[in-house]
């Protein structure tokens, strides 16, 4: 396989970081369900989580700057006990709160307060349903969760939320349930509309394609079944150079639980933090001048951003 780097110089490409406009945020590994596909390794066995003090470091350093979005992962990130805490405080400093959203955690004890919370915080749901079919769903995610996931977008429907121009945005994410890259992402959100409201009535706004990351769990998930190296040599295969321009790692910081800065969530699985010489930046004292000089970390992982029409947190790059 040609290193990743080699194939950018080849292509002409550099990857350099431009203005921040979106603080993402990981507040833990904890999650109520356990994907295969997931990069974080998330699950109900895992206890990593962002302390209070980290908590209050993210809110500090948003507070100095003018970043717009703040996007909330985990995990499941409702289920961490500061969540709340995190959204009010964040809309209370004027900016936009995206919350990476698993469907089911609205039916985990004592959170169905979840969808009007939402609702009063305006905040952006980027929910995960990586099929319309509840065998793909139940495969991928563990079963009943497409059933939880129908009846969560069904409440979330019924308070507002997918309608177009009233500021309830409710996107669903879709990633492949084998080892292909997405299909086309606005064809596929065509018969996503379609199919869920002919079938449950339920409407949403887009639907964002993501590409499977092949790290950690997921990498794994492959290599038992002997299919990591035929998924990478797809990846790299089918590379870009038009998605380059357009990768999240440009405009985009990602904090990981214990308030380490990251390229991106990838990066932060794959423990490559953002370092000034060696010393590693921590949220409690990051300033935007710190994040000039360092160069983006890349590495063959990259290929998954950069596959087909690439992939990022807001889905599709072109
Ligand atoms: S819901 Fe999300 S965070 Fe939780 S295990 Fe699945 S992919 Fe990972
Ligand atoms: S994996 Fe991270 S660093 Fe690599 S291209 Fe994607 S966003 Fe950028």
């Amino acid at each position: 396989m040609q290193p990743f780097a080699e194939k950018l110089r080849l292509n002409g490409n550099g990857l350099k970081r431009r203005a921040v406009d979106v603080l993402q945020v990981n507040l833990g590994r904890y999650c109520n369900l356990a994907c295969t596909h997931c990069h974080v390794e998330a699950g109900p066995a895992r206890q990593e989580m962002m302390s209070r003090e980290n908590v209050d470091a993210v809110l500090r350093f948003l507070g100095g700057t003018a970043i717009p979005t703040l996007d909330i992962t985990g995990g499941a990130p409702e289920l961490h006990g500061e969540f709340n805490y995190l959204v009010e405080s964040a809309r209370g400093l004027g900016r936009h709160v995206m919350d990476r959203c698993n469907l089911t955690v609205i039916f985990e004890p004592g959170k169905k307060y979840l969808p009007e919370f939402f609702r009063r915080h305006q905040v952006e749901l980027v929910c995960s349903l990586p099929c319309y079919s509840i065998d793909n769903v139940d495969k991928q995610r563990g079963k009943g969760t497409f059933d939880a996931s129908i009846r969560a977008l069904q409440m979330l429907n019924q308070i507002g939320y997918g309608q177009p121009d009233n500021g309830l945005v409710l996107d669903l994410v879709y990633n492949p349930v084998a080892p292909h890259l997405p299909p086309p992402q606005e064809k596929l959100e065509q018969d996503y509309k379609r199919i869920l409201f002919e079938e449950f009535g339920i409407v949403f706004n887009r639907l964002l394609c993501l590409t499977n990351m092949p790290i950690t769990r997921y990498a794994t998930h492959l290599k038992l079944r002997g299919e990591y190296e035929p998924y990478m040599a797809l990846l790299e295969g089918s590379f870009n150079a038009a998605t380059v321009d357009q990768v999240m790692c440009r405009n985009l910081i990602s904090v990981g639980w214990d308030g380490g800065i990251y390229d991106c969530d990838f990066n932060q699985m794959l423990d490559l933090p953002i370092t000034n010489g060696e010393k590693r930046l921590h949220i409690a004292s990051l300033t935007l001048d710190q994040l000039v000089q360092p160069a983006i970390k890349i590495g063959d992982h990259c290929y998954g951003c950069t596959a087909g029409a690439g992939s990022s947190c807001g889905g599709s790059l072109i």
